[in-house]
């Protein structure tokens, strides 16, 4: 309990919130990159709490969020192929692609499976060799070890019915395409903690430097949450006020060190490489995303179906869809609104993945606002 007790303490959430009162001066936006940092800033009203001149804006930090349509598409395609057993994580299956879902691929007969792990889905692959299992990879930097481990366990074993569709991304190139977009309204960020335990937090100072916003590594917890920010505001005032250069500062230091984990980031990099990817919301970003190494290339979905990435219709579905995910990934709007949201949009009929996932910023709202911020937002 001693982590979480302290973490969600009142008498210190209320001193935190008075201290942030006191040193802010003037209008700052702050970003959080991490879906579940928005579910406990929406959960526990944190942003609610905070002064006038704070804003909290949600970013790009839920990973089947950010897996853009053509890639669910192409996941569906995959599930259909005769002979091929898709698995992925469970939110995957209700994301909506240009046509239908995986879960509707798997009402016409596709063989689509819910795994918990990697490792689950190369279990499956040896205990069903007559099936070609493919594992629909996503995640950001605190999921790719396992997809890593899943490949180089394959490999070792010489297992010829597995292989990975990698939609694996990378945050830092992210956070320089918010930065570097003209309606780009971010003055400072909480990255997130996870994933920094992973990657540490080296590859945040050039963006510090670049752009001059504060980076400050944060926590999930409220007090977490008030404190990152209340680190971020103070090094935004301080630049205001004597021009002082910002910096990478780390609040979650019970879990995060600068250099990360070793031996999850030396794993990464004997399977994976850097490529470009597309987001959603974002669009193609260079070296965001984890392609397999040449050395893995048997394990690569992609190249061993021989896939194509299926093309958008820019006139088309996808394209005439009422949701907004794009514009609330980037921090742009919030899901309130969003004139579909706890309309036409629910957990029950969700119209784009950030009402579909567990670490959506639209879940976070219908879950613990509901209707109430629809109607506030009117
Ligand atoms: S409420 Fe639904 S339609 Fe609107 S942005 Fe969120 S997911 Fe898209």
């Amino acid at each position: 309990m001693k982590y979480l007790a302290e973490f969600r303490d009142p008498e210190r959430v209320r001193h935190s919130v008075a201290e942030l009162a006191r040193v802010t001066t003037q209008q700052w936006t702050v970003m959080e990159i991490c879906g579940g940092q928005t579910h406990a800033i929406v959960r526990y009203g944190l942003d609610q709490l905070l002064p006038q001149g704070i804003e909290l804006v949600h970013g790009p930090g839920c990973p089947v969020c950010v897996t853009p349509i053509e890639e669910i598409d192409q996941a569906i395609a995959v599930a259909l192929l005769p002979g091929v057993t898709l698995c992925s994580f469970g939110d995957m299956l209700r994301v909506p692609g240009t046509d239908t879902d995986l879960l509707q691929a798997r009402a016409q007969g596709a063989d689509v499976r819910v795994v918990y792990s990697p490792l689950d889905a190369v279990e499956l692959a040896l205990a069903e060799p007559e099936r070609d299992v493919v594992f629909f990879a996503v995640g950001f930097e605190t999921t790719t070890p396992a997809s890593a481990a899943a490949a180089l366990r394959a490999k070792q074993l010489g297992i010829a019915n597995f292989s990975l569709l990698s939609s694996h991304v990378r945050v830092p190139p992210a956070m320089s395409a918010i930065l570097s977009s003209d309606e780009c309204r971010v003055d400072g960020f909480l990255a997130a903690g996870h994933v920094c335990s992973v990657m540490g937090s080296a590859e945040y100072e050039p963006l510090c430097d670049r752009y001059q916003v504060p980076i400050v590594i944060t926590g999930f917890e409220p007090l977490d949450i008030l404190q990152g920010l209340l680190a971020c505001v103070k090094q935004l005032e301080a630049r205001a006020a004597t021009g002082a250069a910002v910096h990478v500062e780390n609040q979650y230091t019970r879990a995060v060190r600068e250099s990360g984990n070793v031996h999850a980031q030396a794993l990464v990099n004997e399977v994976f490489e850097r490529a470009p990817r597309n987001w959603r919301g974002l669009g193609s970003i260079e070296q965001s995303g984890f392609e397999l190494r040449e050395g893995y290339a048997q394990l690569d979905a992609r190249r061993r179906l021989q896939l194509e990435m299926p093309s958008l219709d820019p006139q088309g579905k996808a394209a005439a869809s009422p949701c907004i995910a794009g514009r609330v990934l980037r921090g742009l709007e919030k899901p309130a609104d969003c004139p579909c949201f706890a309309r036409e949009c629910t957990p029950e009929t969700p119209l784009g993945a950030p009402m579909v996932s567990s670490e959506g910023a639209c879940a976070a709202y219908f879950q613990h606002r509901g209707r109430s911020s629809q109607e506030a937002a009117r």
